[in-house]
């Protein structure tokens, strides 16, 4: 079932810069900016400025869109954190995901551990 709820999340006001956030990328597609809460020397979230609010609401006519935030989160994962990053997308309430805006973690500047907990 879709949670496409209709309400805005944090991340709109991010977008409309309503809320104050350090941002590092922004296009016509999507936006970058640090997380507020870094679980890592490096981490930041990239956001598609269209929001799908979880991954699995995400259409096959979204491939553009998917694709291009893995391009993005690969293009400054390497260039912040060049000895290598993580990709997080959590996904609905057992993924721990708790802005329902769909996002990508880029982790790295540190050694991770595997598995997650
Ligand atoms: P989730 O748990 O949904 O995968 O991740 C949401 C992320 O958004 C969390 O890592 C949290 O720290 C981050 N976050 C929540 N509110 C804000 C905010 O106002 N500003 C920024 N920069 N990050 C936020």
């Amino acid at each position: 079932q879709s949670v496409a709820a209709p309400g805005p999340t944090i991340f709109d006001k991010i977008m409309s810069k309503e809320i104050k956030a350090d941002i590092i990328y922004e296009d016509e597609l999507c936006l970058a900016f640090n997380d507020i809460s870094p679980q890592a020397p490096v981490h930041f979230l990239v956001i598609p400025k269209r929001r799908i609010a979880r991954l699995q609401d995400a259409e096959p006519t979204d491939i553009d869109l998917l694709g291009h935030l893995m391009l993005v989160a690969r293009s400054l994962g390497s260039s912040r954190a060049p000895s290598g990053f993580r990709l997080v997308i959590n996904n609905g309430r057992d993924g721990a995901q708790s802005v329902y805006h769909l996002h990508l973690h880029v982790l790295g500047g540190r050694q991770m551990g595997w598995p997650p907990g």
